[in-house]
């Protein structure tokens, strides 16, 4: 099951989306399902149930095309993200791959959705990359999970693009304001149930922008996979539902090229998991 955010008649619902269609869950469950993907997530399985439910019996929806698409959550306790999570990565820039993985964060207030802009102010940073990630959502709380069981406890899977300040990123010494601007986190297009994802290490990832390939690799280059990134998350601090965790991007980002290639005013980027989605947003330079 594919679930989204998305906004008709200027409020915002979270729906099915069913081949070219999106079927309104809170109406086609007599509003025993809330109308934010968040409130969905805590109610667990059986809300779970009761979307597949209808999901099965109904063919009717809104079109899509006629829908706005919002990121499928907005308001996760936290976004947590993981640097040099790719081999292919690692190797672009001359580094050892890490023997635990290295966490930061983004803050969430970055989140934007399918089509929004990415915008920055030119007199803060000049060198704005983008990075394919597969994104984690959780779909319970989970704390002290093994990476056995860490799959169960995941809701779907969705996209991002991990745009990042370079300048801000490596003159901090650490991660979060670089990664952290507003819109630096584009966050879509839906939520693919775990169900249909039966392993997520084996998903080509790629990365286009201005419809030139720039990233293209498979997320059997991990080095820490999606349980064991949950496994040690987990250890250290509770995990919530809607909780979303990116997981590392592959080679081929702008920063390691020779020469270096960063975002421009008017740029088209579009990052995309197979299996998963595609997600595209353009890129504005705010006026100073
Ligand atoms: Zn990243």
């Amino acid at each position: 099951m594919k679930l989204a955010t998305y906004q008709y008649d200027s409020a915002a619902r979270i729906g099915a989306v069913q081949g070219d269609c999106i079927i309104d869950l809170a109406a086609a469950s007599d509003r025993r399902l809330p109308s934010d993907m968040r409130s969905f997530l805590d109610l667990g399985a059986p809300a779970l149930q009761i979307a597949q439910d209808i999901v099965a019996g109904s063919g009717d929806g809104l079109a899509l095309a006629d829908v706005r698409l919002l990121p499928p959550i907005c308001n996760p306790s936290k976004v947590i993200a993981i640097g040099l999570n790719y081999m292919d990565h690692c190797r672009e820039q001359g580094h050892e791959p890490p023997k635990t993985p290295m966490i930061f964060t983004k803050f969430t207030t970055a989140i934007i959705g399918p089509d929004d802009t990415i915008s920055w102010n030119p007199s803060l940073t000049q060198e704005v990359d983008y990075e394919v990630e597969l994104a984690v959502v959780m779909g319970c709380r989970a704390r002290n999970v093994s990476a056995a069981d860490a799959l169960d406890f995941v809701a779907g899977y969705t996209v991002c693009n991990d745009v990042s300040a370079r300048d801000l990123q490596f003159s901090d010494g650490q991660w979060v304001r670089g990664k952290s601007l507003d819109t630096f986190c584009p966050l879509g297009p839906w939520i693919v149930t775990r169900d249909e994802v039966p392993d997520p290490q084996t998903l080509p990832i790629r990365c286009t922008l201005n419809g030139q390939l720039v990233q293209d690799s498979t997320t059997a280059e991990m080095i820490f996979s999606v349980a064991t990134l949950i496994e040690f998350s987990s250890r250290a601090f509770t995990l919530l539902p809607g909780d979303v965790i990116i997981t590392g991007t592959p080679h081929g980002v702008g920063v390691f090229r020779e020469p270096k290639l960063f975002l421009r005013d008017g740029d088209i980027v579009t990052v995309e998991v197979e299996g998963i989605g595609r997600l595209t947003n353009r890129c504005r330079e705010e006026c100073v």
